[in-house]
């Protein structure tokens, strides 16, 4: 390893009690997305005191941040930073290591001050990953426009370089009929909970007929209000997922067929409404995942093969297709720990959090300074992304 990576790793070392403190600190107050004011706010104050100097606020976002550091002439490398939770459950997703991790990584890199190599090194708050699509909107406010590599890293039950990311998009679908009583007059009332449980009968048989590649899930959100009414109003949300984004569209005609025949069965009116915006499948650049792969192993960290049937969807996909990005995942479970449960919630402020946190850490903060030494490494990443 040569000299600044050591010196980039022990200052990782030496700052890691004040990042996990970081770390639980945001654990303990779990933000849903675009309302992380806590989080964005304790995360810029961090970077601050490192010697960045922070823009809160960037693209309209109220709490993504932008923290620069670095002079002359040379790469923007970008660590991005996710600190959004999860209704209900919190910190489930492990988002409270994210951001710990990439505010790591760039203490580590303005520790070396002079030394750095010429270039900029951002550390880019982004919010609402988990829903709303923060870094979609920070790509279209400009904030990547003069990005030439982005990475972050994500928690995980394991580390792995590369899993494949799908695309995503989501609806909310309502169904209007007509209030009666469920008893006197059932005959009088045109039932909208009829309709919407019909839809999830027809996305249930579609399953079958889907690639195994693709995911197709909801929730009801309104069913009615007693039970002795016949429900005039249904709604539910559904993600439809698949490995392509022209899959995806054909998946998601296929659903809101089920919606709309479920709709004419039971004489209901239906409304579409698309949600967010949509998640791009990730496209990995191949230059940086060597880059960090080499890091990991030299850091002495396990490697592991990606899990081809375990695979989410994230906004980093839409950054991918714009700036040569990389979203290793990192160990903070033990290996079969589920994502998005009670447990994965209890491991996220546990020791292989701690350790997840500091290795992720050193891996994108060495992986920063491959980059800037050779400015080489991204103009071969970027002429492979415009490539195709
Ligand atoms: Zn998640
Ligand atoms: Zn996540």
């Amino acid at each position: 390893m040569n000299t600044l990576k050591t010196r980039a790793a022990a200052t990782v070392d030496a700052l890691a009690g004040e990042l996990e403190v970081l770390s639980h600190r945001i654990h303990a107050h779990p933000e849903l997305g675009f309302q992380e004011v806590e989080a964005s706010g304790w995360l810029a104050e961090f970077l601050a005191a490192q010697g960045f100097a922070v823009e809160r606020g960037v693209a309209g976002v109220a709490t993504a941040f932008r923290a620069t550091v670095g002079a002359g002439a040379g790469p923007t490398i970008a660590i991005l930073c996710e600190y959004d939770a999860l209704p209900g459950i919190g910190h489930a997703c492990g988002h409270n290591v994210i951001a710990a991790a990439g505010a790591g990584a760039g203490a580590a890199l303005a520790a070396l001050g002079g030394a750095l190599p010429p270039g900029r090194i951002l550390v880019i708050g982004t919010p609402a990953e988990e829903g709303g699509g923060g870094k979609v909107k920070l790509i279209e406010g400009g904030v990547f426009a003069d990005v030439d590599c982005a990475m972050m890293v994500h928690a995980f039950d394991r580390n792995v370089l590369h899993q494949n990311l799908l695309g995503v998009t989501r609806a909310r679908l309502e169904w209007s009929g007509k209030a009666a009583h469920a008893s006197v007059d059932p005959w009088a009332g045109v039932n909208a909970l009829d309709a919407c449980i019909q839809t999830f009968s027809a996305v249930a048989m579609l399953r079958q007929q889907m690639r195994p590649d693709c995911r197709i899930h909801g929730i009801i959100t309104e069913g009615g209000t007693a039970d002795n009414i016949i429900p005039e109003r249904a709604a539910a949300v559904f993600s439809v997922r698949a490995p392509t984004i022209d899959g995806m569209w054909a998946l998601y005609e296929r659903v809101i067929a089920c919606a709309e025949g479920a709709a004419r069965a039971t004489g209901t009116g239906i409304e579409v409404n698309p949600l967010d915006v949509v998640y791009e499948p990730l496209t990995s650049s191949a230059t940086l995942l060597d880059l960090f792969g080499a890091n990991m192993r030299s850091l002495g960290l396990p490697l592991d093969e990606p899990v081809a049937d375990r695979t989410a969807s994230s906004d980093i996909g839409n950054v991918s297709q714009v700036v040569p990005t990389i979203h290793p995942w990192i160990a903070i479970a033990p290996k079969g720990m589920a994502i998005h449960t009670r447990e994965f919630l209890d491991a996220a402020r546990g020791p292989l959090a701690r350790a997840g946190l500091v290795a992720g850490a050193q891996a994108l903060a060495m992986t920063a300074l491959d980059l800037l030494a050779e400015p080489a490494l991204v103009a071969r990443a970027r002429g492979a992304l415009a490539a195709g």
